[in-house]
């Protein structure tokens, strides 16, 4: 396999079981964020090449949907072990486009191949179930049948796992599939179709198409595509729920967040610290499932905060190729820029800043990066911009809560519900914050509440749109459609 970096050359689509040059003008720089590097350019290809990429799907599915289970997922075993053969070079692929550190895109890799793993159950999870006798002499059954071309439109922050939560599933089905990667961070997905492409997959099952909202729309227009994942932003995802609702299209959209994590005054703090540090300052903060906002109750706010601005100073930031870093930049420039803003944004709104993480920026080695490292803002009020707005790096606004009751109402005033975290040790302050708070991905003593690809990835309001979820058995629903059969056979 090739994994020499791209050398800015314009990367390829894969239509048809064939890489294809754009005929797009329009490009994109792939920079890498450590060094401001650019890497590779990015097609920003044309609604034309989009109905292309439709049409060798649409072309691709009926041989494949007539193609046993078995014989389907054998092809990602091949994928999988490909995976695993060649993970330090993909994991570094990731670092460089994307600039988390090594540590962090092996964690990102195997989530990756979990997802790929668990599509091989296909031949038990698309089960369908049936009763019999329900009149006399008549049987009825559920069968999952796949529906055709479906397609995921993926954010920057987790280039390979995001798509791995719906392709792998959508072609174990049965069905035919196009990833449009983000157009920030596409080269680890074009390095996840060259192995597609060695391992032999029928031409057209999977396709890759790069490009912006010209190809989106395109996609959700086409009627010959039957259903869209999404993941990235609120803003985009509403645009596209709405969108898919005129034309009726099935769509799961996983948005935005602002998570908000609980510490009771019965927490054992020594073993929280390191937890509330990987959440909000792991992956540069920029997770879906990352912390948003501390809400410390009562008073554990003092002992707590000393202990954590102790430990997130011991934090190193700097290119995530060097094993030795702790945190790499963010993503990019215009992902930099609107940290550093919400920064002066907390100061202005009357927070104290406890720990600056803009000094990173005075590092003459750090100076051609998009680093900002962790910052800390005590005295914050729940209206306040920094805890209220996703912020997408690595800021920890603390707001201190009188109780539970008072941290659950907080939580409750923010329009995102995708994931919340609890420490504790009472069993009944957990059980009530399972139970009360909306937010679709729970922790108890957990940061960040990631589940595995087994279970779904949950999100309520403004965190998600649709009734399926990605992962799990929502997953496997999404991808197929429940036929009902009645049968009576005469004497
Ligand atoms: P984004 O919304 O800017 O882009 C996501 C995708 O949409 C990209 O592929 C992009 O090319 C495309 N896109 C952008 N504008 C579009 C438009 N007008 N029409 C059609 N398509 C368009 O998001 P991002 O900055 O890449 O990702 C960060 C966001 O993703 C954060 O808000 C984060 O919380 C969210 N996210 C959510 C989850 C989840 O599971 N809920 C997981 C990861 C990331």
């Amino acid at each position: 396999m090739d994994l020499e970096y791209l050398n800015s050359e314009i990367l390829k689509n894969y239509i048809n079981g064939k890489w294809v040059d754009s005929t797009t003008d329009e490009t994109r720089d792939v920079i890498n964020p450590a060094s401001g590097e650019v890497l590779a350019k990015t097609p920003i290809c044309t609604k034309e090449e989009a109905l292309e990429t439709i049409k060798a799907a649409k072309e691709a599915f009926w041989k494949w949907r007539t193609t046993p289970a078995q014989s389907r997922i054998r092809y990602l075993y091949d994928f999988r072990d490909a995976l695993e053969e060649n993970f330090d070079d993909l994991v570094e692929v990731v670092t460089k486009e994307h600039g988390k550190t090594l540590d962090e895109s092996r964690g990102e890799y195997r989530r990756a191949i979990e997802n790929v793993e668990a599509a091989t159950h296909i031949p038990s999870l698309q089960m369908g179930y049936n009763f019999e006798e329900i009149a006399s002499g008549i049987d009825e059954m559920v069968i999952k049948q796949p529906l055709g071309v479906f397609f995921c439109v993926a954010p920057f922050n987790f280039p390979v796992m995001v798509p791995a939560w719906f392709w792998p599933y959508a072609i174990a089905t049965g069905n035919t599939y196009i990833v449009k990667p983000s157009d920030q961070c596409p080269i680890s997905m074009v390095k996840q179709f060259e192995i597609l492409d060695e391992i032999g997959l029928p031409k057209g099952v999977v396709n890759l198409l790069h490009g912006g909202p010209e190809v989106v729309n395109a996609l959700v227009e086409s009627p010959d595509t039957v259903g869209l994942s999404f993941v990235g932003s609120t803003k985009v995802g509403k645009l596209l729920y709405k969108k898919c609702g005129e034309v009726g299209k099935r769509v799961q959209v996983q948005g935005g967040a602002k998570n908000f994590i609980t510490i009771m005054p019965d927490a054992n703090i020594d073993r929280t610290v390191p937890n509330l540090i990987t959440s909000f300052f792991g992956n540069a903060g920029q997770r879906c499932l990352a912390g948003g906002v501390l809400l410390t109750v009562g008073d554990v706010h003092n002992p707590l905060k000393e202990k954590l601005i102790e430990s997130t100073k011991q934090i190193k930031v700097g290119d995530g190729m060097d094993e030795d870093n702790h945190m790499g930049p963010l993503a990019s420039e215009a992902g930099m820029k609107k940290v550093l803003e919400y920064i002066q944004k907390g100061i202005d709104e009357g927070a104290t800043l406890v720990l600056d993480g803009r000094n990173v920026r005075d590092d003459e080695s750090l100076k051609n990066g998009f680093y900002v490292g962790p910052t800390i803002f005590e005295n914050v009020s729940p209206e306040m911009s920094i805890a209220q707005e996703e912020i997408f790096g690595p800021v920890m606004p603390i707001v201190n809560v009188k109780n539970l009751d008072e941290a659950i109402e907080v939580i409750h005033n923010n329009p995102y519900g995708n994931a919340s975290s609890i420490f504790t040790s009472s069993g009944k302050s957990a059980r009530d914050y399972q139970y009360l708070v909306k937010a679709g991905n729970i922790g108890i003593n957990i940061g960040v509440a990631a589940p595995i690809a087994t279970f779904p990835f949950s999100g309520m309001k403004d965190s998600f749109m649709g009734d399926l979820h990605g992962q799990g058995k929502s997953g496997i629903d999404f991808f197929t459609e429940d036929k009902v059969v009645i049968t009576r056979w005469f004497d």
